[in-house]
């Protein structure tokens, strides 16, 4: 049997649609949520990265800066401009693209960012927050593999979850997610023993490792749900062609434009998992999405100072 596909541009496009509605009663209350990025030097993936960020807000009628230092910028420099972000009101959230010039201390730098305006979730304190499940701003993957989860009926309470990476950005907030409910959560990383045996315990997989097509579909429990986060762009056709070899048009498409993008669950998977995140069209939009979430979320929070009792991480976009 065929896995059921689940679909991020589809939920993508239902969180657009109440973050309308919550963005025109906001604007209301006379609240426009705000997100400067903050773009450094001349980086295409970066650019990308930023540019569709600002196209989401501007699609949703959030208001966007984009400030874009010389790559050449320095430490102090980068945290005059978080220090004036951090003091400007009409800046909800605060998007610092990843990563910086080596002569940066992104540390510092990511630190130095308000936590009410911590739209990444990358923050001590955020992730603090997360640990203790106390209200805060989550990391927009993560945030949005849950959202994948419920908004697909998944059932969580219970579940044997499996998180394949450990990553400060991905695996450790996914399993404090999945933790928090109600899953028995495995986190999984480059030492873990029996990596095959592990998984085949799980009714949830999310796999965020980096490893193109690495977990095998035989180590998929037959029925499971399977998150894929992993966003690995092959060139190499030795590579390709055993990944792709039951998949003729994508193997076609590959051909003609000599790149593909592949999770890190083979796609074999589609044939033992009982639901599956595509890639791409499945991790990847919600990325965005949640960003989006968070900056609403983050106008709220700083005026409401955090008070309501909606508003906690176990509802990720439930507490908008
Ligand atoms: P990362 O910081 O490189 O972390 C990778 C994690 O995977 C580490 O914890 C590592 O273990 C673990 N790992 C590596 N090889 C392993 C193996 N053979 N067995 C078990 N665990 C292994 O990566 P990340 O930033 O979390 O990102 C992970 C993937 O998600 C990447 O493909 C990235 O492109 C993708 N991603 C996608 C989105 C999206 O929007 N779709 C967003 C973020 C990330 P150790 O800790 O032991 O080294």
């Amino acid at each position: 049997m065929t896995a059921r596909v689940l679909d991020g541009t589809k939920i993508r496009d239902e969180i657009f649609a109440e973050l309308k509605s919550d963005i025109s009663r906001l604007a209301g209350e006379g609240i426009r949520p705000g997100l400067a990025a903050v773009l450094v030097g001349e980086n295409p993936a970066s650019q990308l990265y930023v540019k569709s960020k600002i196209a989401a807000s501007e699609q949703l009628g959030i208001a966007s800066w984009m400030h874009t230092p010389h790559a050449s910028v320095t430490t102090d420099q980068m945290l005059r401009l978080v220090d004036t972000l951090n003091k400007d009101d009409a800046v909800d959230g605060i998007l610092i693209q990843l990563p910086l010039p080596s002569q940066v201390d992104s540390k510092r730098v990511l630190e130095a960012v308000d936590p009410a305006k911590d739209v990444d979730g990358f923050h001590p304190v955020s992730l603090g927050r997360l640990v203790s499940g106390r209200p805060g701003l989550v990391a927009c993957t993560p945030a949005g593999c849950m959202e994948i989860l419920r908004r697909n009926n998944i059932p969580i309470e219970g579940a044997n979850a499996v998180v394949l990476g450990r990553s400060d950005i991905v695996g450790k907030p996914m399993a404090l997610l999945l933790m928090h409910a109600n899953a028995t959560v495995t986190i999984c990383h480059s030492k873990t023993r029996d990596l095959p045996g592990v998984v085949r315990r799980a009714d949830i997989v999310v796999a965020a490792m980096g490893k193109a097509g690495y977990v095998q579909a035989d180590w998929i429990r037959p029925g499971a749900a399977v998150i894929d986060v992993g966003t690995n762009k092959i060139t190499d056709a030795k590579e390709a062609e055993p990944l792709l070899r039951n998949f003729p048009m994508r193997l076609q498409k590959f051909r003609e434009k000599g790149s593909v993008l592949i999770g890190d669950v083979h796609p074999d998977a589609v044939n033992t998992a009982g639901a599956l995140t595509p890639v791409p069209g499945g991790v990847g939009p919600m990325t965005i999405t949640m960003l989006m979430n968070n900056t609403v979320k983050a106008a709220r929070l700083r005026r409401n100072n955090v008070s309501s009792k909606a508003e906690n991480v176990q509802s990720t976009a439930g507490a908008r």
